[in-house]
């Protein structure tokens, strides 16, 4: 089979971390503190709507765009939390998680040569879906400990040939929440060098110690400028229903659904139903579940500490980052690799979230998993570290 032959961004590419210590995880019957997904279902009222759906119909392509009572009621979300106002018809497109999300929107706002801004660490789909379509890529690296966006990091990659930046806030993986100031240097840059951003959302409710998530696309001059990529996998604890959504100005939408149309065209109604209920009755158990989850933080932080671990802030999300320096000297996927196999607890290696020259000694745990099991992680980890010393 000639390999050379096929696009190279991803014949390239290996196996996603996620897959690959997802199966470690299983296969050495490791506790799986890697891939981010919650270990208890969402609410049963969603899970039963959707079943009635699927029982009493509609089970037929439904519209393009998403079913309207679901549009409905993003528009209201976006309402009701941000008080942002999109028109259900033309200003929102459901899209088959937030995955297809971000490939839609990089698709339609994206041309061959154009430069596009990423923010390290950053989720591993953004390069290759930016690479497939002919970008440049430009990166701000975030530094520890603090990963703040400052003014010299964007001064330095913007510039008059830039269109695009993805700008992820809650962030994967460290869990920064960016605040009013970074928000509004952010506005600034896209207002001078008139450039569009991809905000990646997915994480908006969970946000910890009385933060709270500002959407880019709320500041003044930035509703033409800017897409809200949203997932309800995230906010009902349904990880597996890939439900997600884009909402912005109608014209960028337009274009957003015509990358859409030709990805999956739509996505299973019954599904949608189902987060339409959730997003209309059931935004009490998101709430609840972020309140939930910052506990989890402060034992799983806890727990980490005590094992060695270097432990760095988590500010939201589902995950937090811990140095390994003090505890192993080894890069971080073989170390990652290694405590699923030996210490039977699987975490994800920072170093997939970087392009060139990542750090080596930073993993990433997820802790929205039950207390008993980040207890049992966290024994575990002790109990390891402890008899192997460095
Ligand atoms: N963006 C980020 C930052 C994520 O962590 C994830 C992972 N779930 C996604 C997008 C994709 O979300 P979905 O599962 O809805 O495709
Ligand atoms: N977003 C999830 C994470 O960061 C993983 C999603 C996936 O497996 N692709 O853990």
């Amino acid at each position: 089979m000639r390999r050379d032959r096929f696009n190279p961004v991803f014949s390239g590419l290996g196996t996603t971390i996620f897959t690959v210590m997802s199966a470690l995880a299983v296969e050495h019957d490791a506790i799986n503190l890697g891939q981010g997904f919650p270990d208890e279902d969402g609410p049963e009222a969603i899970r039963e709507a959707a079943a009635a759906a699927l029982r009493n119909g509609p089970n037929q392509y439904p519209p393009m765009q998403g079913v309207l009572e679901l549009r409905r009621a993003i528009a209201g979300h976006s309402r009701e939390f941000y008080g942002l106002d999109f028109d259900p018809l033309s200003e929102i497109v459901v899209t088959s998680g937030a995955t297809e999300a971000l490939g839609d929107c990089i698709m339609g706002l994206v041309a061959p040569g154009d430069e596009a801004v990423v923010i390290e660490p950053c989720y591993d789909s953004y390069r290759p879906m930016l690479e497939a379509m002919g970008a440049k890529i430009r990166t701000i690296r975030l530094a520890p400990p603090d990963f703040r966006l400052t003014e010299a990091a964007l001064a330095a990659v913007f510039s008059p040939d830039t269109k695009v930046i993805l700008v992820n806030s809650p962030l994967n993986p460290i869990g920064r929440v960016l605040d009013q100031g970074e928000l509004e240097l952010l506005a600034s840059f896209l207002t001078r060098y008139d450039v569009y951003a991809i905000c990646d959302e997915v994480y908006e409710h969970l946000v910890f110690d009385g933060r709270k998530h500002v959407p880019l696309i709320s500041l003044p001059g930035m509703r033409e400028r800017c897409v809200r990529v949203g997932s309800a996998g995230k906010m009902f604890s349904l990880t597996g229903w890939k439900i997600g959504w884009v909402c912005g100005s109608r014209t960028l939408i337009e274009v957003i659904t015509k990358a859409h149309q030709f990805n999956t065209f739509t996505t299973s109604p019954a599904l949608q139903l189902g987060i339409a209920e959730g997003l209309r009755h059931h935004m009490d158990f998101a709430l609840a579940n972020t309140s939930a989850l910052q506990t989890k933080r402060n034992q799983i932080a806890q727990a980490l500490q005590a094992a060695g671990f270097d432990v760095l802030k988590s500010e939201g999300t589902y995950f937090i980052t811990a140095s390994t320096r003090k505890i192993a000297n080894e890069p971080d996927t073989v170390f990652c690799k290694r405590m699923t196999r030996e210490a039977r607890v699987a975490a994800i290696p920072l170093s997939v979230f970087y392009g060139d020259d990542p750090p080596s000694d930073l993993v990433r745990f997820a802790f929205c998993k039950m207390p008993a099991i980040i207890d049992e992680a966290g024994g575990r980890l002790a109990r390891h570290f402890a008899s192997h010393p460095r």
